[in-house]
């Protein structure tokens, strides 16, 4: 690293720190910026710093919202009885996109992964019963990713509701096995939602 492009090395740094970015791609973003953008350049620096400051996680379900507790937990039109329980904001996104879904949703903080030490309890397993147990709560979906870990994490959490004497559902097999929900198409999603079991 020479101290006369110790910036530019420093940016290349910072952008490999995105999922799926390499050094040839990251050195590419830096030029680009750089070279042809430096407003964009600015814009991003701004939207990191804003979005890292303000954004936070939902009292209640721990999706990303700016507020203690998120638009859509004080929504008074979804179905308080149903409980939507998916891996991340991301999956949670795409879930509503579908449009097909009116009940209400409880974010993990991750899946399991007994190879990386990321247990029940990492995830916030307790948390999640708690909310399940609230006496509101009908019928729990669970709608985490169908690779390896977020059938473990299905599982898991399915076990533990319904030792809680909660009603448990997984979303059906029309979404590919080895997918992640935020990469499926929305059609997809609403036909596993609606046939659930
Ligand atoms: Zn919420």
């Amino acid at each position: 690293m020479s101290s006369d492009t110790h910036s530019l090395d420093a940016l290349v740094l910072a952008l490999r720190r995105l999922p799926g970015v390499g050094v040839k791609s990251a050195s590419r973003m830096a030029y680009h910026l750089l070279q042809n953008d430096r407003e964009g350049a600015q814009l991003l620096a701004h939207a990191l710093l804003d979005a890292s400051a303000s954004m936070r996680h939902c009292e209640r379900c721990h999706t990303f919202t700016q507020q203690p507790v998120c638009a859509t937990c004080l929504d008074p039109a979804r179905d308080a009885t149903r409980l939507c329980v998916v891996e991340s904001p991301a999956d949670q996104a795409a879930l509503e996109r579908t449009g097909a879904y009116k009940g209400l949703y409880f974010v993990l903080l991750g899946r399991i992964s007994p190879l990386d030490g990321i247990g029940p309890h990492e995830i916030g397993i307790d948390l999640l019963f708690q909310r399940a147990c609230d006496g509101v709560v009908q019928e729990v979906i669970l709608a985490t990713n169908f690779t390896a870990e977020g059938e473990a994490t299905a599982h898991v959490v399915g076990e533990g509701l319904r030792s809680r004497g909660l009603r448990v559902t997984r979303l059906a097999r029309g979404v590919p096995v080895g997918s992640e929900l935020e990469y499926v198409d929305l059609g997809t999603i609403a036909h596993a939602l609606a046939d659930r079991r």
